[in-house]
């Protein structure tokens, strides 16, 4: 037997039992559209009757060098007839003759990649016949010339403007300005002249056989899936090569028959911000295409409910079922047929972060999906939306207040951008690519070509187009801020330039655009991050927290990181840094008189004068985060670090050196020689200090090791800071932890050194703190003795940064400048090894940490502290791995909660 190439509307049992009953299955073989048309025709929503020629129909097609399967054309056939039996119509019959349009429809909506022919089975003879069974030759004839132009771009790759050209010229010789104005005999000869176009360019007549055209139809569907277009489409939306695409053939109805029919598009929520009202547009007595294209300017759908009582009210009942359907927000699209209402698609609607987030949290509210649903339904990414720069508001109101506002347009995609005009998309990745450029690219409206200027943008601003175009869609998908349909923008594409508010603008200018409100401003405006206060986020982190088994806390040096963490939802600070308290600008001469001096009585001086800065340091840390655990890092970097580059030295050391040569007098001298001196006193430390591999030299508890007096100093400073918090009734949680342990000895010596401080500290003061003393792994051999170091370790906490380094021997400050970079792209390295943990190296010797660590001492506390803490693949990692927490930057404190409740339901759900 033959494969079943083909399924009608009514089959999909059949088509479900195929592939094993999964809906996601039923996607790959129907196409998405297919694949929905069939499942609400099942729901007995009113679909106008057709098929679906499926996936593998189209994969065959392609494999076999462009030629039909067997029997596929014959199943075509054969289901048309089946529809021509539920329409009572016949396809090509002059009598009552069938018309159908053609649709492509993969997996994964690809929006605009591959396009529709309507009208098919119209030529002369049915043209005739459709005007006498319509009584309106108007509508035929516009019809007609429609199948010519769709058909000849669509299929037969005849480029638009010819067509466009004799509409144009048309209504100019008429003196109209609309296509509505034009007449039947005006579209008549429109037609004829469109098949002379058709001729011109295909060297072949129009096809009048309607079987003719629906085979080629189906032909251009199946080749356009490996159109240019379309590859580049599913190279940036990451989606696979070999999945193809199916044919949608569905009988034709008609929105353009008169002021009792309409067309339009809608989401059944507000696809910007979530808010749970339909949205859409419609146009009275017009195509499918009128309300896509923008070429109209369209009604909001709800205005329907005068228009069209009736229908308006079906089609809000349909879309309530449709959304408890499909547990989702839909996209639909929709014909009323002299006042009948048809459904044409329906599927997930594309949305902002932000109404994803809130579309979500509204559906548990309403009992359509459970909060476990909701958490896994948000990526981490559309969280990190919540984070982009918007403008300052001051910025913006002077912008306002200096009359910089131009213009304003549908709000789209959230966030905004400030870039250069480029008014194409190669020119936008060009600049941006090449030439580091911001670019905003401004387009009347975008095209699928368009999406690689898209992705390269910071923005995209376009002067047509309605929610529901190109442009909004794509941006949308990919969180570049848009927006779309200004009209007040005239841009002159042959001159490159845009007139707005009689301000010129040319390519090149700098232009703001706000994605969240609409608005466009000339130059550029500030931006800055804003507070995550959207209360539904709030509610969905509050969800993911309960399903997380993995803490999440934050990395932050001063207390306002800290508070900033805290409110973003952190369990803790994981990381305090300790140095860079040292870089700030009153404290910088301290620890270089520390490290300069041979004197033990000035390096004590120079200590104590750094004592109360670190101290301050951690009573402001402690109070933000009074009840919370506070992991405080003792110093790690090399010396050299605090002070003057060798370079710069010996420059300045030859300057003054000829300086002196030519000085002027004994005063001006005997500067020079102080200058010199001090310089050469410098240089000479500089020099004793210098290492060839700094990172694997004095650094960590070696440098504690080696200047004993530094981490005592850090320590007392701890410890005075918690005491003092503690009488103020602060509940303070420090733990002390020393960096780049490699053997357990060094621990044993640092951590009694140290702690015999701290004991000293809490008996001068008369308090009792819970703390802990503990160390980082971040190197290979201290994770491979973890045992050993856990009876001398309280807690550890994952340096994978080092680790990461001196795992691979790959050095973390010169890698992505340079090989790394190849290596990721020609895949010889799956990710970046310092973004995303290094699944089958890092991760091991991090097993091996956590299972001998706890060997020794149960209940080991273990977290993570670097840069991987805040990257959803790592923290998945994390949580296989049995870590207590992750420890992240707080701007990431949001994502990771999301992250770590999704790692979690995600291994709820392996395990049945
Ligand atoms: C690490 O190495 O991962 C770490 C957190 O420490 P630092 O980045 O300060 O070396
Ligand atoms: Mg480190």
């Amino acid at each position: 037997m033959t494969r079943k190439w083909v399924y009608l509307f009514d089959e999909l049992d059949q088509a479900s039992s195929y592939v094993g009953g999964k809906w996601d299955n039923v996607r790959g073989l129907l196409g998405g559209k297919g694949a929905n048309l069939a499942e609400m025709t099942r729901i007995g929503l009113p679909v106008p009757p057709g098929f679906t020629v499926t996936t593998e129909a189209c994969n065959a097609y392609l494999d076999a060098g462009m030629a039909f399967p067997e029997d596929m054309w014959q199943q075509e056939l054969a289901a048309l007839a089946e529809v021509e039996k539920k329409t009572g119509k016949k396809f090509g019959d002059p009598g009552n003759p069938l018309l159908v349009s053609c649709r492509s429809g993969a997996k994964f909506s690809m929006p605009g990649m591959m396009d529709t022919v309507l009208n098919i089975g119209l030529n002369e003879e049915t043209v005739q016949s459709m005007i006498k069974s319509t009584g309106d030759a108007r509508f035929v004839y516009d019809s007609y010339r429609r199948l010519i132009q769709m058909f000849g771009s669509v299929v037969m790759g005849v480029p638009d403007e010819p067509f466009e050209e004799v509409i144009t010229e048309v209504r100019k010789k008429r003196r109209v300005k609309s296509d509505a104005e034009l007449t039947a005999e005006d579209w008549m000869s429109i037609g004829e002249r469109f098949r002379d176009i058709f001729r011109r360019y295909n060297r072949i007549d129009f096809p009048t056989d309607p079987l003719e055209q629906l085979r080629l139809a189906t032909e251009a569907v199946f080749k356009s899936w490996n159109g240019k277009r379309a590859i580049d489409y599913r190279n940036a939306a990451k989606i696979a090569h070999d999945l193809g695409t199916a044919v949608n053939i569905q009988t034709m109805v008609f929105g353009n028959m008169g002021n009792d029919s309409a067309t339009g598009v809608a989401m059944t929520r507000n696809a910007t911000t979530g808010e749970k009202r339909i949205e859409g547009d419609y146009l009275i007595n017009a195509q499918g295409e009128d309300v896509v294209a923008g070429i109209r300017a369209t009604d909001p759908v709800e205005k329907m409910a005068q228009t069209m009582p009736a229908s308006w009210e079906q089609f809000v009942e349909i879309t309530r079922i449709l959304e408890k359907h499909y547990r989702n927000m839909q996209d639909v699209e929709f014909t009323v047929e002299r006042g009948k209402l048809w459904m044409l698609q329906t599927r997930d609607g594309k949305r902002t972060a932000q109404a994803s987030v809130r579309i979500a949290v509204e559906m548990v509210d309403e009992g359509l999906i459970s909060s476990e649903e909701a958490v896994m339904r948000v990526t981490p990414e559309q969280v990190d939306f919540f984070l982009h720069p918007q403008f300052n508001p001051h910025s913006k109101k002077a912008a306002g207040a200096e009359g910089r506002l131009l213009a304003s347009g549908l709000n789209v995609s959230p966030g905004a951008a400030v870039g250069m005009v480029a008014f194409d998309a190669d020119l936008a990745e060009a600049w941006a690519k090449k030439e580091g450029k911001k670019v905003v690219m401004v387009r009347p409206e975008t095209k699928p070509d368009d999406v690689h200027g898209m992705l390269a943008a910071e923005g995209i601003l376009t002067s047509r187009g309605g929610r529901t175009s190109h442009a909004a869609l794509v941006a949308r998908q990919f969180g570049k801020p848009a927006v779309v349909g200004v009209a007040a923008l005239e841009i002159d594409m042959s001159q490159r330039l845009m007139i707005v508010k009689e301000q010129v603008i040319e390519e090149g200018d700098w232009i703001s655009i706000d994605g969240s409100t609409g608005e466009v401003f000339l130059g550029r405006l500030d931006t800055m991050v804003p507070d995550i206060s959207d209360p539904w986020l709030k509610r969905l982190l509050v969800m993911a927290d309960s399903f997380r088994r993995l803490g999440v806390w934050a990395n932050a040096d001063y207390p306002d990181d800290a508070k900033r963490a805290r409110e973003y939802g952190a369990g803790g600070i994981g990381l305090c840094r300790t140095e860079h308290m040292f870089f700030q600008s009153e404290r910088l001469s301290f620890v270089q008189k520390m490290i300069m001096t041979n004197q033990p009585t000035e390096r004590r001086e120079a200590l104590d004068a750094l004592l109360p800065f670190q101290r301050e340091d951690f009573i402001g840390l402690f109070r933000a985060m009074h009840g919370l655990p506070v992991i405080i890092r003792l110093i790690d970097p090399p010396l050299h670090e605090f002070l003057p580059n060798y370079e710069s030295l010996m420059t300045g050391l030859a300057d003054n050196k000829i300086r002196l040569l030519r000085a002027a007098n004994l005063h001006e001298i005997d500067e020079l020689l102080r200058k010199i001196e001090d310089d050469e006193h410098v240089l000479g430390r500089v020099q004793d200090l210098h290492e060839a591999n700094p990172m694997l030299g004095l650094r960590g508890v070696r440098l504690g090791i080696m200047m004993p007096d530094l981490t005592q100093m850090q320590v007392r400073a701890i410890f005075e800071a918690a005491c003092q918090c503690t009488k103020e009734g602060i509940d303070v949680h420090p733990e002390v932890m020393i960096p780049l342990t490699s053997h357990v000895n060094e621990l044993k010596v640092q951590r009694e050194a140290l702690e015999e401080v701290a004991r000293q500290v809490l008996e001068e003061q008369g308090v009792v703190i819970d703390y802990k003393f503990g160390t980082m792994i971040e190197i290979p051999r201290a994770a491979l003795t973890a045992d050993e170091i856990a009876g001398h370790a309280q807690f550890f906490s994952f340096g994978t940064n080092d680790l990461t380094q001196t795992t691979f021997g790959i050095s973390r400050d010169d890698a992505e400048k340079g090989f790394l970079i190849d290596y990721i792209q020609s895949g010889i390295l799956p990710d970046n090894p310092f973004e995303t943990i290094d699944r089958n190296g890092v991760a091991q010797l991090m097993a091996i940490g956590v299972e001998r660590g706890r060997k020794t001492r149960p209940g080991l506390e273990v977290g993570i502290c670097g840069e991987h803490g805040g990257d959803p693949k790592s923290i998945a990692i994390c949580h296989e791995l049995g870590l207590n927490y992750v420890s992240c930057s707080p701007f990431r404190v949001p994502i990771a909660r999301l992250a770590a409740a999704q790692a979690a339901l995600r291994e709820r759900m392996t395990d049945g």
